[in-house]
């Protein structure tokens, strides 16, 4: 906490504390057991810890997090290949990344979209002997140029639709795959590494696609689920961050004789933000706990559980833009300042709000939970 704002400032602070992280065991947190792995106890405790880390930094809590996005389908569909060789080296003490790519320069929703099928995919793999041949480019994934393993996703075809989307992994290294140069953002500058891949006839063993036809996309629909979970816990981590801020410094800020959050008027904004963190977070426990009981509520990946997800992440991320403001209006110009990392804050929240799907694909999932829209 003491140095958050440093890690917006070079990418060298960020790694010292990564490789602490990573020695706590963050990086094997929730990667099989079986594999050196720490089991994760349940979805509950999982999004708590999201919270926690984002509390301090959500690009870290990103870094930290993306090997069990990335591998969890792979675990869910007990891809040995990929497991024993690719994901092995994130469950040692050394410090390895992820990268999970989706967006594509056409549009990030475009392959969330459950309406479009995986249709207006753009990114190919064709299968040659036992080789998958990939080729085209994905935009903005963290990770990217620095990971050592990447989730492409892709399409074997577009006229299959859902049954063309392919999940493949592909080790870094390999001939035809670059990258552009890191993206110059708002917010998580550093801890969140953004670029273009390009893949050019990048070849990979067969047994790196992660399931097959029709289960790629249902294993990837439930880890897009699981992202938007765990998405809400980064909103809130970022709002509580902030409204431990608050309540400090209007303890200490006086006008009329009185602290600031002794006024009626601020300390009835400063109950809202409260009640708007502990609603959220009220919201995605229980979504999380639904999780954890499958047989009741079905695979998070199904509309059911997706549209439950996608509203507990739209609602955290409305939160956390309201409890940003709120905070800047309560601090004056020293919300404003570089100096009580409210801003930061706002930076970095933002982009939770915009990624995987933002808050309009996020409320058409939340409906579809509801009812089917085509
Ligand atoms: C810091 C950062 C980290 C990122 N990390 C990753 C990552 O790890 N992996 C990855 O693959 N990508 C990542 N992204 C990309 C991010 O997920 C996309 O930017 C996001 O999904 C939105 O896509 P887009 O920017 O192409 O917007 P577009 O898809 O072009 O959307 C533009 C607008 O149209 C709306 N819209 C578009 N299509 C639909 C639809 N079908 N239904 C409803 N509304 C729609 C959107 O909500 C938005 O308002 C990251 C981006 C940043 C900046």
């Amino acid at each position: 906490m003491p140095i958050r704002v440093q890690l917006d400032e070079s990418r060298d602070v960020c790694e010292e504390v990564i490789d602490k992280l990573v020695k706590i065991g963050l990086q094997r947190y929730g990667l099989s057991p079986k594999y050196g792995g720490v089991q994760i106890g349940s979805a509950v405790e999982y999004v708590a810890v999201c919270e926690e880390l984002a509390r301090g930094d959500s690009g870290l809590a990103t870094e930290m997090t993306c090997p069990e996005w990335l591998f969890g389908p792979a675990m869910r569909a007990r891809n040995k290949a990929v497991l024993e060789k690719l994901m092995v080296p994130f469950c040692s003490d050394q410090r390895h990344t992820a990268c999970f790519a989706l967006t594509e320069p056409a549009g990030g929703c475009n392959g969330e979209d459950p309406t479009q099928h995986g249709m207006t995919m753009r990114t190919t793999a064709r299968l040659d002997g036992n080789e998958w041949v990939i080729n085209g480019s994905k935009r903005w994934p963290g990770g990217a140029g620095i990971a050592d393993v990447y989730g492409i996703l892709c399409t074997t075809d577009p006229s299959l639709g859902v049954d063309g989307v392919a999940l493949i992994y592909v080790p870094n290294g390999l001939p035809g795959l670059t990258f552009g140069k890191p993206e110059n953002k708002m917010g998580m500058r550093f801890s969140d590494v953004n670029a273009d891949v390009y893949l050019d006839s990048v070849r990979v063993p067969k047994e790196y696609r992660l399931a097959g036809p029709g289960e790629d996309w249902k294993l990837f629909r439930a880890a897009l689920s699981w992202g938007r979970l765990s998405s809400a816990g980064f909103a809130i981590g970022n709002a509580q961050a902030v409204l431990e801020i608050v309540i400090d410094y209007t303890a200490n800020r006086f006008y009329k004789g009185k602290a600031v959050r002794e006024h009626t008027l601020q300390a009835a904004m400063i109950a809202d933000m409260a009640i708007g963190i502990e609603s959220a977070r009220a919201y995605y426990l229980s979504v999380a706990s639904m999780f954890d009981r499958g047989n009741e509520f079905g695979d998070p990946g199904d509309h059911y559980l997706m549209g439950k997800a996608s509203g507990a992440k739209v609602y955290a991320c409305d939160v956390a833009e309201m409890v940003c403001n709120r905070a800047m209006e309560l601090m004056g110009a020293y919300g404003y300042s570089k100096e009580y990392h409210v801003e930061k804050y706002l930076r970095d929240f933002k982009i939770i709000q915009l990624w995987e799907g933002g808050g309009q694909l996020g409320r058409l999932e939340a409906a579809m939970g509801y009812y089917p829209i085509t």
